[in-house]
């Protein structure tokens, strides 16, 4: 793939978001910390975002006041657990427009959920020579599950190929989506070229021709608002902790009656309805794919990212990003040392900037501009069929969220010119 190398900045006029960054920067403890003497710049956001004071206080305070197991006690302190972690299961499922609550299953994180539908659907229906159809952009959690589940059931999984802009090559969707192709499963966002891909037409292809989408959505749900029915998607998959949220709690939403017609993934407690000693039936949607006792303070500590996002706005998070982006694409292309990878206008694309330095190795510069307390990520991201479809084994990647600034661009800017005349001196 050819980087983009000049991006031409939108003729268009960008309105201020009017996103209260400053004020929503003193909710974050984190922000205020030095890292080599210099104050943090986090630009890793699209790895995981940093928690604001309210979710860390609702987890503690759920752990002060309300710890005890959900859904099976009588006893007050059990019912108040169980009732906190069911509103924040109402707060998702309005969050990403679902019809009904009980199509939210939390899991551990996205991974997780993808490997649920790989397993509960795909061993359930896939058959000999039925196709998967992933795409080049994927993230290895969206990879790796169908290439576990697909020799179980003699399916077969195809990727549908990206431009050298990074963007789907939808003109070739008839070489790759065949009549055996049985669901599509792909990136809403790519969480390295930062594609937001056109999911409503994905999906009416894909449906018209009787194929199921799933939607790695880990990069889309957090960043703009968000309508499953609107998508008409079939699954989505998303993390807590790229949200606001914290670690360990993920989201599947299904559509109902296919969530109804499948076998739960993990077997225990909570996820029954009766078990003897000749076999077991399970509880009812969506308690049956959450066995075990669930990451209850996690959840909850969810739901007040969900509050937190949603006062916010989407609307303002999204135009706030895409303000971000287009000024560090500008930046950055301004600077002859840096390739950028992904589409060239902000408006297609989400706050994830891969980009490498002509003379610096990713992970030589991410060591320097740590030394500034500058946090950006290098590496494969997770996406090793993708490096190789750019021509690299690495690259660098800034990503931004509702708490990042001009001045953090400017930071990271100020950083790669530094790094660049290190390097020249060094030679
Ligand atoms: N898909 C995409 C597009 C991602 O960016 C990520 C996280 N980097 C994942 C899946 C996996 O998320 P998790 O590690 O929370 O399961």
């Amino acid at each position: 793939m050819n980087p983009v190398t000049a991006i031409a900045r939108p003729e268009r006029d960008v309105m201020p978001s009017a996103l209260p960054v400053e004020r929503a920067r003193a909710d974050f403890p984190i922000l205020k910390r030095m890292i080599h003497g210099s104050p943090l710049v986090y630009l890793d956001s699209a790895a995981t975002t940093q928690k604001p004071q309210i979710v860390i206080d609702t987890i503690a305070e759920y752990y002060r006041q309300t710890n005890a197991n959900v859904h099976r006690g009588v006893y007050a302190l059990s019912a108040q657990a169980t009732d906190l972690y069911e509103k924040a299961r109402g707060k998702v499922a309005a969050f990403i427009g679902a019809e009904k609550t009980d199509q939210i299953i939390f899991t551990r994180n996205t991974t997780e959920a993808i490997n649920l539908v790989a397993y509960s659907w795909g061993l359930a229906h896939l058959q000999t020579n039925d196709e998967i159809l992933l795409t080049e952009m994927e993230h290895h959690s969206n990879l790796v599950p169908w290439y576990l589940v697909a020799p179980k059931t003699g399916a077969v999984v195809r990727h549908l190929p990206i431009h050298d802009d990074g963007t789907l090559a939808l003109e070739r969707w008839k070489e790759f989506f065949t009549p055996k192709t049985r669901i599509v499963a792909v990136a809403h966002t790519s969480n390295v070229l930062g594609t937001i891909n056109p999911i409503a037409s994905i999906a009416a292809r894909a449906h018209a021709a009787g194929a199921l989408v799933l939607l790695d959505a880990a990069q889309g749900v957090p960043h703009a608002p968000f309508d499953v029915v609107a998508l008409d998607a079939d699954f989505v998959a998303f993390s807590a902790h790229k949200m606001l949220g914290p670690t360990g709690v993920g989201v599947l939403y299904g559509r109902r009656e296919l969530l109804e017609g499948m076998d739960p993934f993990l077997g225990g407690g909570d996820m029954i309805r009766t078990v003897t000693l000749q076999g077991a039936t399970w509880n009812d949607l969506p308690w049956k794919f959450e066995a075990g006792t669930p990451n209850i303070a996690g959840v909850i500590g969810f739901g007040a990212a969900i509050d937190y996002l949603s006062a916010l706005g989407m609307d303002k998070v999204r135009r706030h990003e895409m303000e971000l982006t287009d000024y560090a694409l500008a930046r950055m292309n301004a600077l002859d040392s840096v390739d950028v990878y992904g589409p060239a206008d902000a408006t297609a694309r989400a706050g994830v900037i891969a980009f490498n330095h002509r003379r610096i190795h990713p992970h030589d510069l991410a060591t320097i501009l740590d030394r500034r307390g500058i946090a950006i990520r290098a590496g494969h991201h997770c996406a090793q069929p993708l490096m190789e479809r750019l021509g690299q084994s690495a690259t660098a990647r800034a990503s931004f969220y509702v708490y990042n600034t001009r001045d953090e661009v400017d930071a990271l800017i100020e950083g790669l010119i530094a790094a660049g005349k290190f390097f020249e001196r060094n030679q």
